[in-house]
C-alpha cells in the first residue's frame, strides 16, 4: 500500500488549494514544501515590526476563492478578513501629475470625461463589454479543464456566448485599448494592468484587456497581509486531515511504466503515492524532477519550447512617515510607447528601465497592523529582467534599491528616500533561490496565446499517468485567482479519474 493517496509538491496557493480539496475528498494528502513558510509568491514576512508581502499584492476576481472555500464547506468571508480598496488605483504620470480612480464605474467615467468626453463614454462601453467577457470567462473557461481540443469545444458549447469575444483573442492588449480610447493620458492611465500578464502592451494578448476593468468588481487586501490567503487554505485542509511538511525539498518524481509512483526527497527518503500534484514550475517538473527519459519525444520538445514568464524585482520599505499617496494601489506609469520600446530595446540588452515604472502598494493605507504605530509600509514592484548586464543582482541590490527610491522620490513620492527605516530588495535571483522559481518567473511560463489554455502544460499530464499540475504554469495561468482555479481543476480531475 502506498504511503499516501496524494502527494502535493509545493505549498504555494495553487498547491494548498488542491491539497485542501483533495483532503476534503477523503484522500490521505501530504503537501511537501521546501521552504520554511507556505504561500510561495503569496506570502508575508516580518522584519523590525513591519509586515512585508513577498510577491502578490493585489487580490481581485474573487469567484475562484469563493468556490474553493464553498467546496471546503465554509466561505471565503468566514475564513479571510478582506479590506476593500477604494479608490482602486492612484495613477502618477510621467510629469508628476496624478489621478485617482474610484471603484464606481460611473464615477470613473466622469473623471475620464474631464480629460476626454469621448473616452468617458468609451469607458462605459468598454466596461460593459469586457465586464461581460470577464464574468463569462471566469465561470466557463477559467474554472474548467482545457486539457484537450475536445475540452475546449465543450467549454465553448457550454456557453456559445464566449464566441462573441473572439476579437479579444486575435488582437493585442494595445490594439484592444486603442480601439476604445483615443487620449494618450487616458490610455496611459488604463494600460498598466496589461503588465500583470508579464508582457508589454504590444505583445500582451487582448483577452487581458479585462484586467483594466477587473478591479471595478472589487480589489481587496487580506487583513494581516497576503499570507492570510494560503493560511486559510492550509487551515481548511488540515480540518480534513491534510498533512503539511515544511523544509522538504522534492528531488525526483518516481516514475515507472509512465506512471507517477511517489517522490524522492533531497535527503533520499522515498514517499509513495499513486497521485502526484505538482505546484512547481512545469519546466522544472518535467525536465529535472521527472527527467527527459520518461517523456515521449513530442512532450520533450513541447516542454522545452515554453518560455519562462517575466520576473519583477520588489522593494519593500518600512517608513517613518506617511507617504503622500491617495490609494492602496498606485501605478507610476509611462506611456504604452515607452513600455513597448523598453521591452523591445533596452530590456533585450539586459538594461533596466531608465524611468521608474512601478506598482506601489501601500498596505498601511488599509491595514494599520502591517507596521508599528505611526509607521508605514510600501511594497514596490518594479520592472526588471533576470538577466541584467549593468549590475549583479546579488552584489548590487542595496545600491539598486536606493537608486530606485531616489528616482521615485524625485518623480512620484516626495520624501520617500529620506524616511526609510527598513529596506529589503527582493530580486529575481532571490525568488529563484527562495522559491526555486526558475529565473524568478512570476507567472511560471509566458502568458501569450500559444502558451495558454489547451497549449499550456495540461492540468492532467498527458505523458505521465497519475500526475496533475496546479499553479501558475498550468491552465489558467499565473496570478492568485488563476492558481486557485488550477487547484480546483486538478482536484476535480483527480476525483473524476482516480
Ligand atoms: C513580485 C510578484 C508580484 C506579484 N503580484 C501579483 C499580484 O499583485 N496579484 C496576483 O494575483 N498575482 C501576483 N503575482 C503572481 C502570483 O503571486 C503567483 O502567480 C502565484 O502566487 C503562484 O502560485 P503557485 O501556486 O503557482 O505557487 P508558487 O507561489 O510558485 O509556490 C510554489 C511553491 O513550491 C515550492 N517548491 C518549489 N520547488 C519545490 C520542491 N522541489 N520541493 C518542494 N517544494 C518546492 C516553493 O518553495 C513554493 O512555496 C506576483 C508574483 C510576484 C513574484
Amino acid at each position: 500500500m502506498a504511503d499516501y493517496d496524494v502527494i502535493v509538491i509545493g505549498a504555494g496557493l495553487g498547491g494548498l488549494t488542491a491539497g485542501a480539496l483533495l483532503a476534503r475528498q477523503g484522500r490521505r494528502t501530504l503537501v511537501l514544501e521546501q521552504g520554511k513558510n507556505i504561500g510561495g509568491c503569496c506570502s508575508t514576512y516580518e522584519r523590525a515590526g513591519y509586515r512585508f508581502d513577498v510577491g502578490a499584492t493585489i487580490l481581485e476576481i474573487l469567484r475562484p476563492f469563493e468556490l474553493a472555500f464553498e467546496k471546503l464547506g465554509t466561505s471565503f468571508e468566514k475564513e479571510v478578513e478582506l479590506e476593500p480598496c477604494d479608490p482602486v488605483y492612484g495613477i502618477i504620470f510621467e510629469d508628476g501629475s496624478r489621478l485617482t480612480y474610484p471603484s464606481s464605474i460611473e464615477a470613473k467615467a466622469e473623471i475620464i470625461s474631464r480629460i476626454s468626453p469621448e473616452d468617458g463614454k468609451a469607458w462605459l462601453e468598454y466596461a460593459r463589454y469586457v465586464g461581460d467577457f470577464m464574468r463569462t470567462a471566469v465561470e466557463g473557461f477559467f474554472l474548467s479543464p482545457v486539457n484537450t481540443m475536445s475540452d475546449m469545444a465543450r467549454v465553448i458549447l457550454k456557453d456559445p456566448h464566449l464566441l462573441k469575444f473572439l476579437p479579444l483573442f486575435n488582437r493585442s492588449f494595445e490594439e484592444v485599448m486603442r480601439g476604445y480610447f483615443k487620449d494618450e493620458r487616458v490610455l496611459d492611465s488604463l494600460s498598466y494592468p496589461g503588465k500583470f500578464c508579464g508582457q508589454p502592451p504590444a505583445l500582451a494578448p487582448g483577452i487581458f484587456a479585462f484586467l483594466s476593468y477587473a478591479e471595478h468588481e472589487g480589489v481587496f487586501f487580506p487583513r494581516g497581509g497576503m499570507i492570510a490567503l494560503p493560511e486559510a487554505m492550509r487551515r481548511c485542509g488540515e480540518r480534513f486531515g491534510m498533512e503539511l511538511r515544511l523544509g522538504q525539498r522534492v528531488e525526483k518524481v518516481l516514475v515507472g511504466g509512465r506512471r507517477a509512483r511517489g517522490v524522492v526527497l533531497a535527503d533520499g527518503t522515498e514517499i509513495t503515492a499513486p497521485v502526484i500534484v505538482s505546484n512547481i514550475n512545469a519546466k522544472t517538473l518535467y525536465l529535472e524532477k521527472i527527467g527527459e527519459e520518461h517523456l515521449p519525444w513530442l512532450a520533450r520538445y513541447g516542454i522545452k519550447s515554453y518560455r519562462l514568464s517575466a520576473s519583477a524585482p520588489m522593494i519593500n520599505v518600512g517608513l517613518d512617515y506617511r507617504p503622500p499617496l491617495e490609494a492602496h494601489h498606485n501605478i507610476v506609469t509611462v506611456s504604452m510607447e515607452k513600455s513597448n520600446a523598453y521591452w523591445f530595446g533596452d530590456m533585450q540588452r539586459g538594461l533596466l528601465p531608465k524611468e521608474p515604472y512601478a506598482l506601489v502598494c501601500f498596505p498601511t493605507f488599509s491595514d494599520a497592523s502591517m507596521a508599528p504605530e505611526g509607521r508605514h509600509v510600501l511594497n514596490i514592484v518594479m520592472t526588471g529582467p533576470y538577466h541584467v548586464s549593468e549590475l549583479d543582482w546579488d552584489r548590487d541590490k542595496k545600491a539598486y534599491g536606493e537608486r530606485q527610491l531616489e528616482k521615485l522620490s524625485e518623480k512620484a513620492i516626495p520624501g520617500l528616500a529620506d524616511h526609510v527605516e527598513v529596506m529589503d530588495v527582493l530580486t529575481p535571483r532571490d525568488y529563484e533561490r527562495w522559491l526555486l522559481t526558475p529565473e524568478g518567473a512570476i507567472l511560471g511560463l509566458d502568458m501569450d496565446v500559444p502558451s495558454s489554455a489547451v497549449f499550456r502544460p495540461a492540468s492532467r499530464s498527458k505523458s505521465i499517468k497519475g500526475l496533475y499540475l496546479a499553479g501558475a504554469s498550468t491552465h489558467p495561468g499565473g496570478g492568485l485567482p488563476s492558481v486557485v482555479a488550477s487547484g480546483i481543476i486538478a482536484s476535480d480531475l483527480i476525483q473524476h479519474y482516480e
